[in-house]
């Protein structure tokens, strides 16, 4: 009895220590990222310098340019204008993945905004520039939403204003219809697909054109804020791919490394 218990836990102890590693592994790649958004400085100074050259542009408009529409500005929500980078702490606590404890966050209204979002918000609005929110959130998650942009205090938190996911995850048919009643002057955002459909689930190489081709477009009308968590730079990487292993997303991370001889 007392071998067969002995044996019992050998095995036992092996096959955790098989499989320790793989979730080790899985969690580790997104934990310096994770740390570096909720505790660097750097990430605070760099969502400042970009919600601060969208000031200046906004007020550059403002100046010099005649407008035949209502000005407006397009913002995406999540790690645009409110920080969820507790739920990804939570994800990881508990070794699990998205969509994982994504609702209950959610429902808890309860982010904070990213820094320099809330002032420069603020100020467009106070010049009468009107501030829609188009995000990939889906259409249940409106009320929660509405809710947690009001109790920061967000200009513009109403259903007007909040447009959230439809039919598809491209973002473009909701710009289009923006720009029949205004004059879209800026556009925020931590993942290209929120600028522009040039973007949208293009692999590695095509988005990376699309940029080179649109590089003027940066700092100028497309305003982008740091996201190292996750975002299609990430799932381009992956080839779009769902539902993989945490195990075979580190080898596609570190097979497409460049190095040097
Ligand atoms: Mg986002």
């Amino acid at each position: 009895m007392r071998l067969l218990m002995a044996i019992f836990a050998v095995v036992l102890l092996a096959s955790c220590s098989a499989s320790q590693p793989i979730t080790e592994r899985g969690r580790y790649d997104a934990l310096s990222a994770t740390v570096w958004f909720q505790t660097s400085g750097e990430f605070r100074a760099l969502c400042f310098q970009a919600y601060q050259l969208a000031g200046w542009r906004l007020d550059a408009d403002l100046r010099d340019s005649a407008r035949t529409k209502p000005r407006a500005v397009i913002v995406d929500v999540d790690e645009t204008v409110l920080d969820n980078s507790p739920h990804q702490a939570k994800v990881m606590q508990n070794d699990t993945a998205y969509p994982a404890w994504w609702r209950q966050w959610v429902e808890k209204a309860d982010a904070r905004p990213i820094p320099g979002a809330l002032e420069f918000l603020k100020h467009a609005s106070s010049k009468n520039v009107s501030v829609f929110y188009v995000t990939n959130r889906s259409a249940d998650e409106r009320a929660a939403t509405l809710k947690n942009l009001r109790q920061v205090g967000f200009p513009d938190a109403d259903e007007l204003h909040l447009m959230t996911r439809e039919d598809e995850s491209s973002k473009e048919v909701r710009r289009t219809r923006i720009a029949q009643t205004h004059d879209i002057i800026l556009l925020i955002g931590d993942n290209l697909g929120d600028f522009a459909a040039a973007f949208d689930r293009q692999p590695l190489e095509a988005r990376n054109g699309a940029v080179e081709r649109l590089q003027r477009e940066f700092g100028s009308r497309f305003i982008v804020l740091p996201n190292p968590l996750y975002g299609d730079w990430e799932s381009a990487v992956f080839e779009y791919g769902g539902g993989l292993t945490p195990e075979r997303r580190h080898q596609l991370r570190k097979s497409i490394l460049r190095s040097f001889e």
